[in-house]
């Protein structure tokens, strides 16, 4: 087939999820064109010239973008470009690259998970067990391979995928097998006109093309979700996984008495929280969620115990880095919104000296007001624009400093340090301001505790 009687398809935006999607495209027989506004890393670069696929940085040429029978936009472009703004004009169907992926996967089955906490841990156990269980099994979306370079190079029976409402945007068939919905809190409002209705609308679309065969399982104890599932109805079957006893039921997952218990088809699985590897309430949930899901895949209640107490966390998550002079070190670098850095907190046992601040989405800190007020003694900020935090900070901290650098933040708290302290790294906001990215700001702060 020459390029004239090919599907054309243009991919906008050359980081993992745009050249996964260019890689499935030219398998699937599409004429392939992608497209980066910025600049393209060297080593996407080379895939693509590997596999022949043209591409450009820098720029977007309309009349190569235009001639578009589906657009694949990345996750990371918003609707007010000026290129998104032409497309859309144009009529031309655009997907995200898990909806692409979709009409691809053939028999496989998905586990997919989203919310605004807790996705990729959850993502993570979740892979972990139905690994652990001899599945054929991949790990896709915001973290490994992108689901379409996955189903490209290596398909499998199974996906667990980490879904994040960017993605749902853009989808039109997507349809899991299994949706978890983990928790829903402001965060990314600048990409939703400031509107959490439409951030809450977009997380719900993960369930949308579910079928009553399929499950939908969701933390009954969100307040958010709970309402949304009050005033609209959903086709897949309602599981839900609660702390709260008056709403146990016989299917779903619970944890009471520091038990935790996984109910489905008559079956109840149990095991300690001691049992379990990952600590804390917030991952309490991730765990009812992962195991919920994984009986639902047909797991062996040994093979959640065995998974569940050898799983060790993710970097970056509330990671402890280590202790030096009494004081203890934890890097919850990827803490990027306030809700995550109430958990955090919550789980702080000791005085705390937190490094908070970045590139603020819009930060109502209010929420963590009362925790701050219990276990906070210092704050340093770590982001070029502050002021959000002194605003809502400076009449309950005495001692609020500012810092350029991770190196700077560590060497500060130190030295306001007493032993038996912990600083904790859980700053609220996107790091962009000064680092590469979260695992950048992880481990710069990981590195400086290191040379103390
Ligand atoms: P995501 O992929 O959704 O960003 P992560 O598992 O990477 O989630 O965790 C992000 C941050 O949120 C970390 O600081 C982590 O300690 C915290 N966290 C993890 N699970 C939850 C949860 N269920 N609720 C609130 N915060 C959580």
């Amino acid at each position: 087939m020459n390029a004239a009687t090919k599907k054309r398809l243009v991919i906008l935006g050359a980081a993992e999820s745009g050249v996964g999607a260019a890689l499935l495209g030219v398998q699937q027989g599409w004429d392939v064109f992608v497209s980066d506004g910025g600049k393209i890393k060297d080593d996407f670069k080379v895939t693509l010239q590997e596999h022949n696929i043209p591409f450009e940085e820098g720029t977007h040429t309309l009349e190569d973008i235009l001639n578009a029978d589906c657009v694949v936009k990345s996750p990371g472009i918003p609707e007010k470009v000026a290129i998104m703004k032409q497309i859309r004009a144009a009529g031309i169907e655009v997907c995200s690259e898990i909806e692409f992926g979709y009409r691809y996967k053939g028999n496989s089955k998905i586990i997919a998970i989203t919310g605004s906490n807790g996705k990729s841990t959850t993502t993570m156990l979740t892979y972990h067990t139905l690994k652990t269980a001899g599945y054929d099994v991949a790990l896709v979306g915001n973290i490994g391979y992108s689901f379409a370079r996955q189903i490209a190079e290596r398909p499998c029976e199974w996906y667990v995928m980490e879904v994040s409402s960017f993605q749902l945007d853009d989808i039109h068939t997507f349809r899991p097998e299994v949706a978890i919905l983990l928790n829903i809190t402001p965060d990314h409002l600048d990409r939703y006109n400031y509107e959490f209705n439409n951030y809450i609308a977009s997380k719900f679309r993960i369930t949308e093309n579910q079928l009553p065969t399929d499950y939908f399982v969701v933390n009954q104890d969100d307040k958010v979700i709970k309402n949304y599932l009050d005033t609209h109805s959903i086709q897949a079957k309602l599981t839900y996984f609660t702390m709260d006893e008056m709403n146990f039921g016989n299917e779903g997952a619970q944890i009471y008495n520091d038990r935790l218990f996984i109910r489905h088809e008559g079956e109840t699985t149990d095991m300690s929280i001691n049992d379990m590897s990952i600590k804390g309430r917030h991952n309490q949930y991730n765990s009812m969620a992962a195991g919920i899901s994984a009986r639902i895949a047909g797991i062996r209640k040994e093979k959640i115990r065995e998974s569940f107490s050898g799983f060790t966390g993710l970097e970056h998550r509330l990671e402890h880095v280590a202790t030096v002079g009494g004081v203890d070190f934890i890097n919850d670098s990827k803490a990027t919104n306030v809700n995550s850095v109430w958990y955090a907190l919550e789980s702080m046992k000791k005085s705390t000296i937190l490094l908070l601040g970045g590139q603020d989405k819009g930060n109502d800190y209010t929420e963590i007001l009362d925790l701050v007020k219990e276990k906070v003694k210092v704050i340093i900020c770590l982001g070029v624009d502050n002021k959000p935090i002194h605003d809502v900070f400076d009449s309950v901290i005495e001692t609020i400093i500012e810092v350029k650098s991770a190196a700077e933040a560590v060497h500060a708290a130190y030295a306001l340090a007493e032993r038996g302290d912990v600083v904790l790294l859980a700053p609220a906001c996107s790091s962009f301001d000064r680092f590469k990215n979260f695992e950048d700001r992880g481990l710069q702060f990981k590195e400086a505790v290191k040379n103390l």
